[in-house]
């Protein structure tokens, strides 16, 4: 699409300009009469004559047409909402051995409604977030999710590792529909002890770009207690450029402000509050955040930090930014 419209624009404007010579020597002509009209505004032809002159102008108008022109098709296409909600089209692939690993449209549909709700702050549980972290929580991201498509592969892959194999499908697995400006999901059986992983945006648009979930922990399951889909909502943070609520270290940094420094990960269903002591200063951590590791009936907020970070990507000046065309 891109490149189709840069060249219908430099025929255009070829176009125009052959017929600007002439408009500016008429013009000129004009003026030596010297009567003053509305009708006559040499704007746009004194731009045209300076792109012509000038190709490094010229590259700044195609871009901004183009940028322009994006724009308007994201607003009409509905990826960026009214609001300025970015809706990321997602692409299932599941990668299937038994029949229970082929998981049902209403399993994938769970999914889709659990990235919505928790990412636009509507999920039932939020209300149990602690009064002290209320302040500081997200609530809309900003973020949503619509099901574009879902691909279905048989394989003969019993167990899968996270060498990204499962991304090929000339290695027993399926292709990612273009990444750059689709979120490219693979579901697949077995992974071990692994729940799932992601690429950051630093991979947006590359061949292996996207998060993996094991089928067992894909929306609405029984495998409790990863069973309310939230595995996948914690990738997708990963995707969206969320660390580690503790920085992967001790005491380390996840770059967000309002998320208290704490030691290390969560497991299972911590009661409130846990207090952490990093650099000799005691704090209660947010240990219900979605980047930790607890059960999913133990996680339920975002942090507006983290809303932010994630906002950045999403921009039309973010790394993702690709999410918003198409
Ligand atoms: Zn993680």
């Amino acid at each position: 699409m891109k490149k189709f419209f840069i060249g219908a624009l430099a025929l255009g404007l070829l176009a125009a300009c052959n017929t600007n010579e002439e408009q500016i020597q008429s013009q000129d002509e004009t003026v030596n009469n010297a009567i003053a009209s509305r009708g006559s505004c040499p704007s746009e032809e004194i731009r045209q004559q300076a792109l012509q002159n000038n190709p490094e102008l010229m590259k700044k108008y195609i871009d901004i047409e183009n940028k322009t022109a994006k724009y308007q098709q994201d607003l009409s296409l509905g990826r960026v909402l009214a609001d300025g909600t970015v809706e990321i089209p997602v692409v299932v692939n599941v990668i299937y051995r038994t029949s229970a690993e082929n998981i049902s449209d209403a399993q994938i549909a769970s999914q889709i409604a659990r990235l919505n709700a928790d990412y636009g702050g509507t999920n039932s549980d939020i209300n149990q977030i602690p009064s002290e972290f209320a302040s500081v929580a997200a609530g809309d991201t900003k973020v949503r999710f619509r099901l574009d498509r879902v691909t279905r592969t048989s394989t003969s892959v019993r167990s899968w590792r996270t060498n990204d194999a499962m991304k090929k499908t000339s290695t027993k697995g399926k292709d990612a529909f273009q990444p750059a400006n689709y979120f490219n999901i693979w579901v697949v059986g077995d992974m071990g002890g692994v729940l799932g992983y992601a690429t950051f945006p630093e991979s947006a648009g590359l061949w292996n770009d996207g998060v993996v979930i094991a089928a067992k922990y894909f929306g609405n399951t029984s495998y409790a207690p990863y069973n309310m889909g939230r595995t996948a909502t914690h990738e997708v943070g990963h995707y969206l450029n969320l660390r580690h609520i503790w920085g992967d270290g001790a005491c380390a940094t996840d770059f967000v402000d309002d998320t208290p420094t704490q030691q290390d990960k969560n497991f299972g269903k911590p009661t409130y509050p846990q207090i952490d002591v990093c650099g000799g200063v005691s704090r209660s951590i947010m240990f219900m955040n979605y980047m930790d590791y607890v059960d999913d009936a133990a996680m339920f907020m975002f942090s507006a930090g983290q809303k932010t970070r994630m906002n950045a990507v999403t921009a039309s000046t973010g790394a993702r930014a690709g999410l918003r065309l198409y």
